[in-house]
Order: C-alpha cells, then sequence, then structure tokens
C-alpha cells in the first residue's frame, strides 16, 4: 500500500490514476487536464518531450547510472561545466544530490564546515526568514518555519540553531547587529516563497543582505529549488544579487528524473581544498550524478536557451496579469503574481475547500493548500490554456457565491 505525501491517509480523497501525459495535458482513464502544478513545478517543458525523452533513452543504451565515487562519466561532467558556464559570477563548484531537501543539507554542512575549517566553531546557527520552506529532511525542517510542515519539531523545544526572521530591512538589519558572530550563513528562498504560501517580496531586502552578508563574513545561501529556471521572471534571482552558494532542483532536470545541485564559489570551495583530509566535505549521496539525471538535465537546459523561455515567462506574467486585473471576491486576501506564478489567498481554507473537484471537472488539475489556490503552469503552455487555467480559478469564487 501507498503512503501518500502530506495526507492523512485515513481521509484522503483518492488521488487521481493518470495513464498519459503529453505537453501541458495530463490523462486520466476518463479524463484531460492541464497540469497547473507542473508536478510540484518542475515540469517545465510538458510531459513527453521527445528531446528529453531521448537524451535518457541514448544515455540509457550506454549505462543509466554509476558512482562518483571513484568514478566518472561525460554526463555529469558536461552539466557542471554548463552549470558552472550559465550561472552568475563564481558559481563554478557543483554538488550533486537526489533531491532538493538533500541539496539544501548539504549547503548547510557547507556553510557550517567553511568555519569548522578556519577552526571558528563559534558560528553554529543559521539565519533564514519565516515561512520558510527548504524540504522536508530534519535541518531543512529546522532552518524552515512553517508549522503545518514541520510542527514535530516542537518536540525538541525552541530551535537553538537556527533564527527566523520577516523579510523586512530593520529586522535583517538587527538580526545581523545582534547575531553576526555566530551565524554561518543566511538562507533564503529568494523573492517567493513557495510551500510557505507563495509570498513574494522585494529585492532591496536580498542586496541589504548581500551588504550584511559581506559585512559579517556570513555566507549567503539561495534556495532556489524552486524560484530557479525563470519561475519568478528571472532566470534566477540570483542573476539579480549573488550568493555564496545556489541550491538548484526540481526543474533542473525539466521534471523527468529527481535531481538537485548545491553550487558553491571559489571562496566556499577553497574554505575545503587543502592537504588535511579532514577538511573535505562528508557527503556523497548514491544516486548523485545520475547519468540519466545529468543527460535529461542537459537537454532540459538546452531547450530552455534555444526556446527563449525567458521571453515565454514574461508573456505568462504578463497574460495573467491582464486576466487577473479587477478581479477580487470578499473572500479573497490577496492575489499575487510573480513570473510564472500566481497565487490566490484566500482568508479562509474553507473556502476553496472542494477546488481540487472542481477543477478536475473542467479539465485542470489543482492541488490548493491551506489558504493558497495558486498555479504555476509548464512554461509550454498556450494562451488558450492558460486562459483556462485562470477561468476556472476565477469562475470558482463565482459559481459559490
Ligand atoms: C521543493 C523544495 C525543496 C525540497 O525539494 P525536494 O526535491 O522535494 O526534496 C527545497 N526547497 C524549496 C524552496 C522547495 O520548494
Amino acid at each position: 500500500m501507498i503512503w501518500y505525501p502530506y495526507e492523512q491517509m485515513k481521509t484522503m480523497k483518492a488521488p487521481y490514476k493518470i495513464i498519459d501525459a503529453e505537453g501541458v495535458y495530463l490523462y486520466t482513464e476518463d479524463n484531460k487536464m492541464i497540469d497547473s502544478v507542473s508536478s510540484w513545478w518542475s515540469v517545465i517543458h510538458g510531459y513527453k518531450n521527445p528531446e528529453i525523452n531521448n537524451a535518457i533513452t541514448e544515455q540509457a543504451k550506454k549505462f543509466a547510472h554509476v558512482m562518483l565515487g571513484g568514478l566518472t562519466h561525460e554526463p555529469v561532467q558536461r552539466l557542471s561545466e554548463k552549470l558552472a558556464a550559465w550561472l552568475p559570477g563564481d558559481l563554478d563548484y557543483c554538488f550533486f544530490s537526489d533531491s532538493g531537501s538533500v541539496a539544501v543539507e548539504v549547503s548547510l554542512k557547507m556553510a557550517l564546515q567553511y568555519y569548522v575549517n578556519k577552526g571558528d566553531l563559534k558560528r553554529t546557527k543559521v539565519l533564514a526568514l519565516t515561512h520558510a520552506y527548504h524540504g522536508d529532511t530534519f535541518k531543512a525542517m529546522e532552518v524552515g518555519d512553517d508549522e503545518d510542515y514541520h510542527f514535530i519539531l516542537e518536540a525538541y523545544g525552541e530551535k537553538r540553531y537556527c533564527i527566523h526572521i520577516p523579510t523586512k530591512i530593520p529586522a535583517l538589519e538587527a538580526a545581523f547587529e545582534k547575531y553576526h558572530s555566530e551565524l554561518n550563513c543566511f538562507i533564503v528562498e529568494p523573492l517567493l516563497q513557495g510551500a510557505g504560501g507563495m509570498r513574494m517580496y522585494d529585492v532591496s531586502f536580498l542586496k541589504r543582505a548581500r551588504e550584511l552578508c559581506d559585512k559579517y563574513g556570513v555566507l549567503l545561501i539561495f534556495d532556489e529549488v524552486a524560484t530557479g529556471f525563470g519561475r519568478t521572471g528571472n532566470r534566477f534571482v540570483a542573476d539579480l544579487v549573488l550568493p555564496d552558494i545556489i541550491v538548484l532542483g526540481k526543474a533542473l532536470t525539466g521534471g523527468y528524473i529527481g535531481h538537485a545541485v548545491t553550487v558553491a564559489n571559489h571562496k566556499v570551495f577553497n574554505g575545503f581544498y587543502s592537504d588535511a583530509p579532514e577538511k573535505a566535505l562528508m557527503h556523497g549521496p548514491t544516486f548523485m550524478g545520475n547519468a540519466l539525471a545529468c543527460s535529461a538535465a542537459l537537454k532540459s537546459i538546452e531547450l530552455f536557451e534555444r526556446g527563449n523561455y525567458m521571453e515565454r515567462i514574461r508573456h505568462i506574467e504578463k497574460f495573467t496579469r491582464k486576466e487577473m486585473e479587477g478581479f477580487s471576491d470578499r473572500r479573497i486576501k490577496e492575489i499575487r503574481i510573480m513570473g510564472g506564478c500566481v497565487c490566490i489567498e484566500v482568508y479562509d481554507s474553507h473556502d476553496i475547500a472542494g477546488y481540487r473537484q472542481f477543477a478536475y471537472e473542467r479539465g485542470v488539475f489543482s492541488r490548493p493548500f491551506l489558504n493558497y489556490m495558486y498555479a504555476m503552469v509548464p512554461y509550454v503552455i498556450n494562451d488558450a490554456q492558460l486562459k483556462k487555467v485562470l477561468d476556472t480559478m476565477k469562475e470558482w469564487f463565482v459559481v459559490n457565491m
């Protein structure tokens, strides 16, 4: 029996059984629906992309996987070179892992050990944001701040190694003033906090964070697992403000195979580069650098560049703004739009209960959570399909007066 994610198994509604998928569409036995979630924000090129499928198949003819301990291979070499060239600044050193949560763990371990390697054992704390979501593994939960995901940590009592602040510059300055000598890093989901409720904030906050991190020697980590590859309307938010470490996942492989990467700059890497074995990064997920995943990622990046995706995303944002303009309802607290993300936040979560089925009946797959009804569509969506997604969201409020 399958134990499903984020579900009370006793009361959960039956999931829709998918038998085929192509482009933006998911197919069940008797329905066809636009995936407005992009399978947790990852399937940016849509399903059954012939080129990605082909890249995976061609690699599978050689080998699907070899470990990176003592071995290497062309797809992982090419992908790390591509990422080093494609990512801004000197974000050049790629540590691969099998999921976003693990890649976040790696980034936090890097930041802590960076100081341990220098002999500084006082910098044990992490600065993070309120409403942060960085994954479901333990350290990722600790730096996260969302009771709905992380409440089990209450059993441990107060968090000793993490401080949370809102996305406000005075709070940021106060936190650095007070804790700077104890901080090894500041980790953020830049501009768009996803699972914490599609919360959006201004780039000025990140610019100030960069200044303070420089001033006090604190490493800045961007968790771009969700925001990377164009979701915010920027290729990476790191194009606007340069972090010391960036974490990528979700859309890295176009959503074809689970994989993630933690990319460090030269300063961080040099903190480990030494004749001393104990200064090495002691981490190594079994499936890191998986050859099928790397082949899919290389093709995904190629499609992204070749297909003028940033232009597409700007169009999706413009179209969404136009469709949502002037739309309001007494139950709606706020409508937020950024790049390829739109979120309707309601005051009361009961007001969107039943939306999943409502959307299904209209040919749209949606998975609202808590007070948030949202869409993060595949970038290959056309105007008619996008209009249908947005109309369905609006129609819910009109039909259920
Ligand atoms: C989804 C997500 C993660 C976790 O990635 P997994 O692949 O699910 O482990 C981490 N950080 C952010 C910002 C995410 O959205």
